[in-house]
């Protein structure tokens, strides 16, 4: 195996895998610095100290605010994502690109609702919207409804699709798509992604992110089935891997109903597709009569107008959203093929849900869609960009061990100087850094989230000035760790 060079300060030339310089699909950034020199770890653990006791020093009513929601919430949060040690920060509210914590600072959201707030939070077109829906619509009928059809249409021609149907989370999202596939195609078998992270339907729990003693070698990943979960039959395959794919499938594809897939993963941080491996997916797919199903809870209208498939060019045969077609509201949705739709039509696959398609969130879709314009995105995804280069800047000129990745509004800065393409180059990543870089910001009013795994997004209510915040406590965070 030929072997690339990076050149090292410290160590000398440290080779790298032929593997790693793999191209990107080029719908995505991704830039890796020629040279780079190692953290000094000591350090960061110096500065993991004063910035935790800087913390605890700032935000004294959210530890007071956690300790009594403790007594009711478990971890003192309604969902496990939400918490971090000791206590996370609580926010009284939210408005364009900002939040007010308890403690009254005023901080620039790069969270954003883990990227459900696209929009921003309190557009003015979604109040609008909801407004006149509490005021003259109602709130729920469970009876089919004029602005159901209407937003259902608009998503249909936006993402591609024969036939979708509304549910309340990404979780029932990925649930039902499976169960469409499996309810076509007879079978029960579903292949995911080693690491990916789906929401909490069973099978998908399997390796989400799984220890790396319990899994086997990269290329032959064991499946890691969590001991509450009735998981069936899950096949697990590394990101960016197409012979374990085709095996796989050559070996099991009589038992499999579905792949499902982020196609940008955005759960390991960043991880853009090598060129052509989705297509290559999309092909042995087809051959081996499995149905792709793209999750695209996270992408969606994050990756472009209509979302990642149509960005990269493979069209999947069932598609999962969330997030960010809702403006903040619990709006989720599963569609794609006819062939595969069919199944609702007649009944092999049964879909229900109380609150699907409801006036309210069906109000905030429809001013997301009147928002999420190609103008409105692409000046977003500018804004993206610029922050990614000056990001960049700031990687050479100290020559951090870290690179940058984005995809459309998104963006993330990954604490390793090479590439990472699957699960296990992610956990090779510096995690100790990220904290710190993490932690940096919010003790400096930029609220990135709390997960390591995670990525910023740029809303439409985000100018460069605040992104310049970002950038510059990035820089104050390069020269503290290069003191
Ligand atoms: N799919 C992906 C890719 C996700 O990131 C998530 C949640 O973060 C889900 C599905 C589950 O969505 P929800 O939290 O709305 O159930």
């Amino acid at each position: 195996m030929g072997n690339n060079l990076v050149a090292d300060r410290n160590q000398g030339a440290i080779p790298v895998p032929a593997t790693l310089t793999s191209k990107h699909d080029s719908a995505g950034w991704r830039k890796v610095p020629t040279s780079s020199t190692p953290i000094n770890q000591d350090r960061v653990q110096e500065l993991l100290v004063q910035e935790w006791a800087r913390f605890e020093e700032t935000t004294k009513a959210s530890g007071v605010h956690n300790k009594k929601a403790m007594k009711a919430l478990p971890m003192g949060v309604t969902s496990s994502f939400q918490h971090w040690d000791p206590y996370p920060i609580s926010i009284v509210s939210g408005k364009g690109a900002y939040l007010t914590d308890v403690d009254g600072r005023k901080l620039l959201d790069l969270s954003m609702g883990f990227g459900a707030m696209l929009v921003g939070h309190l557009h003015p077109k979604i109040i609008k919207r909801v407004k006149k829906a509490l005021r003259s619509t109602g709130t729920l009928f469970v009876t089919p409804s004029p602005d159901a059809t209407d937003v259902a249409e608009r998503f249909k021609a936006r993402f591609g699709l024969d036939m979708l149907r509304f549910t309340n989370s990404g979780t029932e999202s990925t649930m039902y798509a499976i169960r469409t596939a499996r309810a076509v195609k007879q079978k029960n078998g579903v292949i995911k992604i080693e690491g990916g992270y789906h929401g909490g339907y069973d099978p998908l729990q399997v390796s989400v992110k799984p220890d790396l003693k319990d899994i086997g070698s990269p290329d032959y990943p064991t499946a890691h089935v969590p001991p509450e979960v009735e998981a069936g039959d899950v096949y697990v395959v590394p990101y960016n891997n197409l012979e374990r794919l085709e095996e796989i499938m050559k070996d099991h594809g009589h038992n499999i109903a579905c792949f499902m897939i982020e196609p940008v993963i955005e759960n390991l941080s960043i991880i853009l597709p090598d060129a052509g491996y989705l297509q290559s997916v999309r092909d042995l797919c087809d051959e081996y009569g499995i149905c792709l199903i793209f999750d695209e809870v996270k992408t969606g209208l994050t990756a472009g107008v209509a979302g990642a498939a149509a960005r990269l060019g493979v069209k999947p045969d069932l598609i999962t959203l969330a997030k960010s077609i809702g403006g903040g509201f619990p709006l989720a949705a599963f569609g794609g093929k006819l062939e595969y739709m069919e199944a609702v039509v007649d009944g092999r696959m049964a879909h229900f849900g109380t609150y699907n398609g409801n006036p309210l969130v069906m109000a905030a879709a429809l001013a997301v869609d009147e928002i999420c314009t190609p103008a409105a995105l692409a000046k977003a995804e500018a804004i993206n960009n610029a922050t990614l280069a000056k990001l960049d800047e700031i990687i050479n000129e100290f020559e951090l061990p870290a690179h940058t990745v984005g995809l459309g509004v998104k963006g993330a800065m990954i604490w390793s100087p090479n590439p990472v393409r699957n699960y296990r180059d992610y956990k090779a990543t510096d995690f100790e850094t990220a904290e710190l870089s993490w932690l940096w910001g919010i003790n400096r009013g930029v609220l990135t989230p709390p997960g390591l795994d995670e990525q910023w997004l740029v809303s439409l209510a985000h100018n460069q000035k605040d992104m310049d915040k970002m950038v510059e406590s990035t820089r104050q965070l390069a020269v503290a760790l290069r003191a």
